[in-house]
C-alpha cells in the first residue's frame, strides 16, 4: 500500500490535467493517473482551433502536452495506470490501478471522459484522422464547401449535420432506420435545411479513397430483397452514433443518468459521495468541448480543496 494521497485525479484529458494545476497550486499534492489514452480524446483530432490563447491553432497531442506540462511545474505527479476498481464505501478513498496497486485517498476527481462510439469499421482505422471524425465541432472547419456525411439520426447526429451544413456544401445523413430519432425539433430543422439529404434505410459499410476519404459505400435497406449498394462521393465522414462515459467502474458507488454520465450537484462538481467529484465529459451529457471540461477540472479542484478545509483533511 502506497502513501495516501491527498487529490486523486483520474484521467489526463483536459479535465484532469486542468484539475491537477489548481490541486497542485494549492498544494494538494495530487497525483494524477493519465487512464488508457494519455491526453484523451483531443489526442485523436488533429487541429484545435477553438480552444482560446491558441491563436494560430494547435494539434490536440500538442495542446495535451502543454496541460501535462503545467500541470507537472507546479508539481503534479503524473503516472501511466488507469483506475479498474473503487471503493468509495470506506475513508479514506480507495481506488485501485492496472488491477494491482490500491492508492488511498482523501479526494478523487473522476475525468475519466467518454468514448465517441464508431460503427466498427476496419475503414474507420484506416483513415482515422484522414476524413473521419466523431467530432464536427473539431473537424467541420476542414470541410468549407466539400461534402460531408453524418451517420446517426439522433439529436447529436442532427446537430452535427446542421453544424456543419453551415460549412460545407452538401451534408448526407445516414440513417439506418426509416425515420429519426431525434426530438421533434431538430427533425424540423434537418428537414428543412436545403444542404442536407437524409438517406434514410441506408447503412455505411465501407470507405474509399487514395488520399483520405474520397467517398463511402453504402447499403440501402440491408438484407431485405430489395437491398441495394450505393455509393456515394464525400471527403469527410462524422460518426454521431453517441458516446459512452467511461463510468462502469463508479456505477456501484456514483449516481448516473440513464446513459452512465456522472450526475454532479450543479453548480459544483460534488458527486452524490462525499470527496468525489467529477468533471469533463463523463459528467457532461451536454457540451463535450475541450475549454467546457477545462472549465470544470478547476471547479472540482476547488471543490476537493474546500473539502478538505472543511473537512481538516
Ligand atoms: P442516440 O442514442 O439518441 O442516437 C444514436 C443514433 O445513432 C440513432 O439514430 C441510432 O440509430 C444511431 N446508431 C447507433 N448505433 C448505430 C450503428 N451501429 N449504425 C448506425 N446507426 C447507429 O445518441 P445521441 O448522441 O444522438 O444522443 C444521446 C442523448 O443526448 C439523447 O438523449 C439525446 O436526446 C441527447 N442530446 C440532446 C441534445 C440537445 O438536446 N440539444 C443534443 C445531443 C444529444 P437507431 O435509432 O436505429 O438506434
Amino acid at each position: 500500500m502506497s502513501k495516501k494521497v491527498r487529490c486523486l485525479i483520474l484521467g489526463s484529458g483536459p479535465a484532469g490535467y486542468t484539475a491537477a494545476i489548481y490541486a497542485a497550486r494549492a498544494n494538494l499534492e495530487p497525483v494524477l493517473y493519465e487512464g488508457l489514452q494519455p491526453g484523451g480524446q483531443l489526442t485523436t483530432t488533429t487541429d484545435v482551433e477553438n480552444f482560446p490563447g491558441y491563436p494560430d491553432g494547435v494539434t490536440g497531442p500538442e495542446m495535451m502536452i502543454d496541460f501535462k506540462k503545467q500541470a507537472e511545474r507546479f508539481g503534479a505527479t503524473i503516472l501511466p495506470g488507469r483506475a479498474t476498481a473503487v471503493d468509495f464505501s470506506t475513508r479514506p478513498l480507495k481506488v485501485t490501478i492496472d488491477n494491482e496497486k490500491v492508492i488511498e485517498a482523501d479526494t478523487v476527481i473522476i475525468s475519466t471522459g467518454a468514448t465517441a462510439k464508431y460503427l466498427g469499421l476496419p475503414d474507420e482505422t484506416k483513415y482515422m484522422g484522414q476524413g473521419v471524425s466523431a467530432c464536427a465541432t473539431c473537424d467541420g472547419f476542414f470541410y468549407r464547401r466539400k461534402k460531408v456525411a453524418v451517420v446517426g439520426g439522433g439529436d447529436t447526429a442532427c446537430e452535427e449535420a446542421t453544424y456543419l451544413s453551415g460549412l460545407a456544401d452538401k451534408v448526407y445523413m445516414i440513417v439506418r432506420k426509416p425515420y429519426l430519432r431525434a426530438s421533434q425539433i431538430m427533425q424540423e430543422r434537418v428537414m428543412k435545411n436545403p444542404k442536407i439529404e437524409i438517406l434514410f434505410e441506408h447503412n455505411a459499410v465501407g470507405l474509399f479513397g487514395e488520399n483520405g476519404v474520397e467517398g463511402a459505400h453504402l447499403i440501402k435497406r440491408m438484407g431485405e430483397p430489395d437491398e441495394e449498394k450505393v455509393d456515394i462521393a464525400i471527403d469527410g465522414f462524422f460518426l454521431a452514433i453517441g458516446h459512452t462515459p467511461n463510468s462502469n467502474i463508479f456505477k456501484e458507488y456514483i449516481e448516473l443518468d440513464e446513459v452512465g454520465f456522472i450526475k454532479t450537484a450543479y453548480p459544483s462538481t460534488k458527486t452524490n459521495v462525499e470527496g468525489v467529484f467529477a468533471c469533463g465529459d463523463v459528467a457532461d451529457p451536454l457540451y463535450k468541448q475541450a475549454v467546457t471540461a477545462a472549465g470544470t477540472g478547476c471547479r472540482a479542484a476547488i471543490d476537493a480543496d474546500r473539502y478538505l478545509l472543511e473537512k481538516g483533511l
